[in-house]
């Protein structure tokens, strides 16, 4: 099974999963237990950064808009 790189919204801590490749969510941060946690997509292909080419394949940043300036969570 493939391990993923994961880093937590909420205190910023990396940490490595296995995932099943069934399985699609994502999973707690070990240090505070939040769940707004992200896949690292940097432990394979790591080619270097000549662009945005491919930038659209990452998955999307979960509230990463800075024009949103409320509190709309949710
Ligand atoms: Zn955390």
């Amino acid at each position: 099974m493939p391990i993923y790189e994961y880093k937590c919204e909420q205190c910023g801590h990396l940490f490595e999963e296995i995932v099943s490749a069934s399985s699609d969510k994502t999973p707690a941060c070990p240090k505070c237990e939040s769940t707004e946690t992200f896949k690292m997509m940097s432990a394979f292909s790591a080619k270097p950064s000549s662009g945005a080419d491919g930038f659209s394949s990452m998955a999307p940043m979960p509230s990463a808009g800075g024009c949103a300036g409320g509190s709309g969570f949710s």
